[in-house]
Order: C-alpha cells, then sequence, then structure tokens
C-alpha cells in the first residue's frame, strides 16, 4: 500500500492547548488541592476548612483564615504567571514560599469552574469572583466583569466545581470518586502532621462530622497521634540532624511494623518525592524488619533554597539538590544510629 502523505500542519486551538498545559500540573483533585493547601499556608492560615464531594470531582472547597487577596488583585488572579510571590528572576533562588509561579489558579480555571471569595482585614465586606479560562467570567456585553461585594469572614474561600468537565479523557482517567477521596485525605494528613499548629479538618458536603480534623497541635509527635494512631506514636524515635541545612525526623523502631511504608518527606516545606531517600530509608530498615513490613517515616530537610532546584516543573514531585548524596547519608547514619541504641537500651532492658 501506498505510504501516507504528509498532512498539512494545523495550529491547535489557543484555549486546547492551556487545557492540555493545566492538566499537566493538575492531575487529579488531590494535585489541586496540594496547591491549594499551600497558598492557605503561604496566606500564613491557622485554620483549614475543606469540603469535598465526589472525591473533589464535583466539589472542592478550602476556606483560610489567611491575609486574603486585595480587590484589586482579583482580575489577575487566574492569570497565568501572575503571583504575589515572585518579581524578579533572582527572587527564584531566594524564595521559601511554596508556589512560585503563579500557576496554580490558573491551571484550574481552565479544567474547572473556579470561584474565589475573599476578605482582607482592612476590607469592610468580602468580594466575590468566579473564573474561567484564566481570567474572570465575562459579564454581559458592555460590562466589565468587576468582582461582587459580598458578606465573609476574614480569609479566603476558593471552589472548584465539575473538575475536568472540560477534558474528558482526564476525567476517564480517575478511577473512582471514593479512591480521589482517600488521595485527598493523604495529602491533607500530611501536611497536618507538618504544619501542626494549623487546625485542618475535612469533611464530605453534607456530612456533619469531618472524617478529618486536627486542632492545633503543641508539635509533630502529637500530630503524628492524633492523625496516624497510637500504634505508630508509641513507637516513635526522633532525631535532628544539621550542617549548613537541618533536619527533623520522626520515625518508628522495630516495634512497629507497617504493611506499606508511610514517608512523609517535606524540602523546605513543600511534600515531595525523593527515590533516593526512600531508597535509603528502606535499606536501613531492611536490617532490623522482617520481610515485608514497613515503617512510618517523616523527614522534614530544610535547605537554602539556593541549592534546592525550584525550577522543575510543579509537578516533577521528585527532587533534586546540591550535595544531595552527602547530606542523605548524614541524616540516615543518625537515623540508624538512633535505631542501633534503642535497640540496644531494649536488650539491656530484657537482660535486667
Ligand atoms: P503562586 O502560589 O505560585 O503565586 P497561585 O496560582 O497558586 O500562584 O496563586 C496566585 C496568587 O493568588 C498568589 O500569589 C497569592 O497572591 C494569591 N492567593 C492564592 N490563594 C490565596 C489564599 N488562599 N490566600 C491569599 N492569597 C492567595
Ligand atoms: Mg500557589
Amino acid at each position: 500500500p501506498e505510504p501516507p502523505g504528509p498532512q498539512p500542519i494545523r495550529r491547535l486551538h489557543e484555549s486546547l492547548i492551556n487545557r492540555i498545559a493545566a492538566g499537566e500540573i493538575i492531575h487529579r483533585p488531590a494535585s489541586a488541592l496540594k496547591e491549594l493547601l499551600e497558598n492557605c499556608l503561604d496566606a500564613g492560615s491557622t485554620s483549614i476548612q475543606v469540603t469535598v464531594k465526589d472525591g473533589g470531582m464535583k466539589l472542592l472547597q478550602i476556606q483560610d483564615n489567611g491575609c486574603g487577596i486585595r480587590k484589586e488583585d482579583l482580575p489577575l488572579l487566574a492569570e497565568r504567571f501572575t503571583t504575589s510571590k515572585l518579581t524578579t528572576f533572582s527572587d527564584l533562588s531566594k524564595l521559601t514560599t511554596y508556589g512560585f509561579r503563579g500557576e496554580a489558579l490558573a491551571s484550574i480555571s481552565h479544567v474547572a469552574h473556579l470561584t474565589v471569595i475573599t476578605k482582607t482585614k482592612s476590607s469592610n465586606c468580602a468580594w466575590k469572583a468566579a473564573y474561567v479560562d484564566g481570567g474572570l467570567v465575562p459579564s454581559k456585553a458592555g460590562y466589565t466583569p468587576d468582582p461582587k461585594p459580598c458578606a465573609g469572614n476574614n480569609g479566603t474561600t476558593i471552589t472548584i466545581e465539575d473538575m475536568f468537565y472540560n477534558t474528558p479523557t482526564r476525567l476517564s482517567a480517575l478511577r473512582s470518586s471514593s479512591e480521589e477521596y482517600v488521595r485527598i485525605l493523604d495529602v491533607m494528613t500530611k501536611y497536618a502532621v507538618h504544619n501542626s499548629k494549623v487546625s485542618f479538618s475535612c469533611k464530605k458536603a453534607g456530612s456533619l462530622s469531618p472524617e478529618l480534623s486536627t486542632p492545633s497541635c503543641s508539635d509533630a509527635s502529637q500530630a503524628i497521634r492524633q492523625l496516624y494512631g497510637h500504634s505508630i506514636a508509641k513507637e516513635l524515635l526522633h532525631v535532628t540532624a544539621s550542617s549548613a541545612w537541618s533536619a527533623d525526623a520522626y520515625f518508628t523502631n522495630a516495634n512497629y511494623q507497617g504493611k506499606k511504608i508511610a514517608l512523609l518527606l517535606f524540602i523546605n516545606h513543600r511534600l515531595v518525592e525523593s527515590h533516593r531517600i526512600k531508597r535509603s530509608i528502606e535499606s536501613i530498615y531492611s536490617g532490623i524488619l522482617p520481610k515485608g513490613s514497613s515503617p512510618f517515616v517523616y523527614l522534614s530537610i530544610n535547605l537554602d533554597p539556593r541549592s534546592v532546584d525550584v525550577n522543575v516543573h510543579p509537578t516533577k514531585r521528585e527532587v533534586h539538590f546540591l550535595n544531595e548524596e552527602a547530606i542523605i547519608e548524614r541524616i540516615s547514619d543518625a537515623i540508624q544510629q538512633r535505631l542501633a541504641t534503642q535497640s540496644q537500651s531494649r536488650v539491656f532492658e530484657y537482660q535486667t
């Protein structure tokens, strides 16, 4: 058969391009939630309440009591690369807040219905605005789409509805609302451990009692007890290590044998993944746990922001940083030593 001849090259519609790009950043309700939680924390919130319908696909609402957004900033809010957190390229290296590229809300507005209600302390009312495709929802011909005044508390409520209504392939890639809900709870639980002073709650729309609720805890170990339970909390060890960087680790001893590894890894306060760190932890525990059982490990590392490769795509949860190997080795050694002294003292206890 004849090989097919060349086909004409055509430009994709801009809205389609934006939708595809947005889908790379927002994979599922839980990835939207992660971005929004980070925004709440950046805004200095001490209380964050999440409401979910259909695993976040129908509704995902996040209410915080942070600094709010000024009315005059609302028109720009969902435009791509608009941010209050970065103004020059050199800022990239100094950046300590979570978000830095102004892409989260923009992306969400391309794949879902987005509404914002927000009030700053100095404003005497709240403002409500709805977004589509990177901007305010246009109002009737001839009128500029102003945010509308409304009643509301200090802080921001972000409402996302019908996620992926216009991207059926993304929608069909999601398995089930219960699986998405499990992922939502997982992200929230991890942020709640890392931000123990902030109170978090998560509930299904219409339900009276939240599935997840933490009061503001005194420290990480109290938050771990609240969220992961007594069986983990009672076997928890703690070490810190530091140099030009610092690390704080809470991890279970050999008495705890979980089915699946629970690894909460935060680098500069962002929930990330690192295969190197995971492998290193697995190898420590392979020496002390029976085959098939796994530990709980919460590890928070703070590095000079200049040494973390932040200029990667925001969905690249896998991070890399300078002197990675040496730093991981120091942390692993500290964990290993702590586990070793603990098991020695246990042997000692048994002998006496
Ligand atoms: P980024 O976080 O990278 O700046 P986002 O799209 O996540 O980008 O947010 C854009 C801007 O909207 C932020 O820089 C911030 O000024 C504002 N913002 C978003 N969420 C909140 C919130 N919960 N409270 C206060 N301001 C917010
Ligand atoms: Mg952000």
